[in-house]
């Protein structure tokens, strides 16, 4: 056990998170020269054509050092503040943190969210300082930057090039030298956590674990503490490239266990493992429940496969344990699910995963973040749906969430990023230069107006130089009203928004325009209205196709005519009838297109 050592790679997203760690297992003969690929730990399709981590991967290393060979446990983690959830449960299997900053780009917002998540957990950081084969990398100003930061000495930063392999021995050495081999008793009573898992159609569920305690071996009765279920231990190992059985794996080790469970929801992320005979009194400490930033409807295209959307989202939470859901019903959409997001990426690739995994064919109703109604007689209610809104006369008082802002950008897009932040109902609290270009602003905001687009346009008015973290702080009174779609004369629930009083008028408005644009055009008009409660606001109408229009879109025009079939090739579309109006996935998320 004293030549273990776990750690995870921590970064703001494009760092060189991914990159760096393929030169680590390159250089650590992990993987073989011809069996390299860039990125090669992000093995999921979406993960590769996106270039981004979404899920932490896990794998093993071995390591000579001053003549003895080390185990390296090496957790690769996503970047993305959507994804911080799974960058904590990584750090609680560890030790140490490499802290990754791009030389040319300095310390953006999630590295220091990420750092405050591994101090938190008391982990030893390791500061590098990537990408240095850059000519306009600029290490003196970013080595200042990280010193201010964790307050280490200039000599404690490595440089290297995940691009051209500098560096990567002295960080080997480094894991070796300075982050703490794992304690724990192989003798005493077995607790391992689960910090992820897997669904694998062949071979079942596989968990992943870290030992904090004890030893487990092949055949064990074990027994998951949560849930109180027993199982045979029927095949543990070691995340190599790929699976490694072992005999026997003990205290301070990472692996994996394949043990017959079928059911996905007897899997818990942050449960603990222990034997059957001899249990130990206590469960580690679990993980701090997720809180969802955005919640949706799914619901199957196909009404019938309702049945099987909810399994696939069970299997799908194996692996993404920040996804939350419960049934619900929506009039126009029939049967679905209300689904908590951390933020909207996050709801994409839940969407994607949902597709492309389960192949499931799903429509994502409009986002909204969760409100508080306090009714007339003081009563609580969470609002996690507009159709779940009571009616203005039972209700006192609403509630919005509110976050804390860190945006950090160079000088001269102080003001109009202090603009923006004012339109969206922002509040400053703070402005302080980390060096003379570099300045980190704090706002509080409401979550509502940030969650959607925010991001997009402080990289249009900053032309990509800022970067933005943000967290719950909690809710305050706000003046906000329920604005209701009716298609030709019929309320579409799943359409529905809660907007603040002051914006609604202009929201109602282009609201109906943008859905004109995106309702495809039938046989017949369709009127599109916005109400708030009984009174009218909007009104468009998207005009009735004619005939030789038909002919001319369908017939005409070749090339239409074979993206159209093409489309169709792809699978299901992603559309649903409500009344005689057919509605597609774009027009529910018609709200995210506005302004
Ligand atoms: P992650 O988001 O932190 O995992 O970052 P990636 O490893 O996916 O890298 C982001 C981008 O930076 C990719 O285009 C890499 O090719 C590039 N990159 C990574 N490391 C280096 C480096 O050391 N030097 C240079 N020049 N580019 C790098
Ligand atoms: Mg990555």
């Amino acid at each position: 056990m004293k030549n273990i050592r776990n750690f995870c790679i921590i970064a703001h997203i494009d760092h060189g998170k991914s990159t760096l760690a393929d030169r680590l297992l390159e250089f650590t003969s992990t993987v073989a020269k011809r069996d390299m690929q860039a990125q090669l730990l992000d093995n999921m399709d979406l993960e590769r054509e996106r270039g981004i981590t979404i899920k932490s991967h896990a794998i093993q290393m071995q390591f000579p050092y001053k003549g003895e060979i080390y185990t390296l446990n090496l957790i690769d983690t996503p970047g993305h503040v959507d994804f911080s959830y799974e960058v904590s449960r990584s750090i609680a299997a560890c030790e140490g943190a490499l802290l990754i900053v791009d030389a040319s780009q300095g310390i953006e917002a999630q590295t220091i969210s990420n750092l405050y998540l591994a101090i938190g957990a008391d982990l030893e950081i390791i500061p590098v300082l990537n990408k240095i084969d850059l000519p306009h990398a600029m290490p003196e100003e970013v080595t200042d930057e990280i010193v201010d930061l964790i307050g280490c000495k200039p000599e404690d930063i490595l440089h290297a090039s995940g691009k051209t392999g500098i560096g990567i021995e002295a960080i080997l050495n480094a894991i070796c030298d300075r982050i703490p081999a794992p304690k724990g008793d192989p003798q005493a009573p077995l607790q391992a956590l689960i910090f992820d898992s897997v669904y694998n159609s062949y071979r079942g569920i596989e968990v992943l674990f870290r030992i904090k305690n004890g030893t487990m071996r092949k055949g064990d009765k074990v027994k998951f503490m949560a849930t109180g279920k027993e199982y045979g231990a029927d095949e543990i190992g070691i995340l190599g490239l790929n699976q490694e059985p072992r005999q026997e794996m003990s205290a301070g080790n990472v692996g994996y266990l394949i043990s017959g469970i079928k059911e996905a929801r007897e899997v818990k992320v942050g449960d603990t493992i222990t034997h059957v005979n001899r249990p130990t009194p206590d469960a580690i400490q679990g993980f701090a429940d997720v809180k969802p930033m955005v919640f949706a409807g799914i619901y199957p295209v196909e009404t019938t496969e309702y049945e099987e959307l909810r399994s696939s989202m069970e299997k799908l939470q194996l692996n993404d344990a920040s996804l939350v859901w419960e049934p619900e019903t929506s009039v126009a959409l029939g049967f679905g699910f209300r689904c908590g997001f951390l933020g909207m990426l996050h709801m994409e690739i839940v969407q994607e995963r949902l597709e492309r995994e389960f192949n499931m064919t799903v429509i994502t109703t409009v986002p909204s973040v969760q409100f508080h109604a306090i009714g007339t007689k003081d009563q609580m209610l969470t609002i996690n749906a507009p159709s779940e809104m009571p009616e203005p006369n039972l209700i006192k008082l609403i509630e919005e969430p509110f976050i804390k802002a860190q945006i950090i950008t160079a000088s001269e897009y102080v003001g109009p990023i202090i603009t923006l932040c004012m339109e969206k109902r922002g509040i400053i609290k703070g402005q302080s230069y980390l060096t003379s270009e570099r300045v980190e602003l704090s706002f509080e905001l409401p979550l509502s107006e940030i969650v959607f687009d925010f991001f997009d346009k402080l990289k249009t008015i900053s032309r990509g130089y800022a970067s933005l973290d943000y967290e719950l702080i909690g809710f305050r009174e706000a003046d906000m009203v329920k604005l209701d779609v009716m298609l030709n004369g019929e309320k579409v629930d799943a359409l529905s928004a809660i907007v603040h009083r002051s914006k609604s008028y202009d929201w109602g408005r282009r609201l109906c325009e943008k859905l004109r644009e995106l309702l495809p055009r039938q046989m017949f008009d369709i009127a599109i209205q916005a109400s708030i409660g009984q009174k009218i606001i909007a009104r468009e109408t998207v005009k009735a196709l004619r005939k030789n229009v038909i002919a001319k879109c369908y017939g005409g025009d070749i090339s239409r005519k074979r993206k159209l079939l093409e489309k169709q090739k792809e699978g299901k579309k992603r559309m649903r009838s409500v009344g005689s109006v057919e509605i597609p996935q774009e027009a529910f998320l018609a709200v995210l297109k506005i302004d």
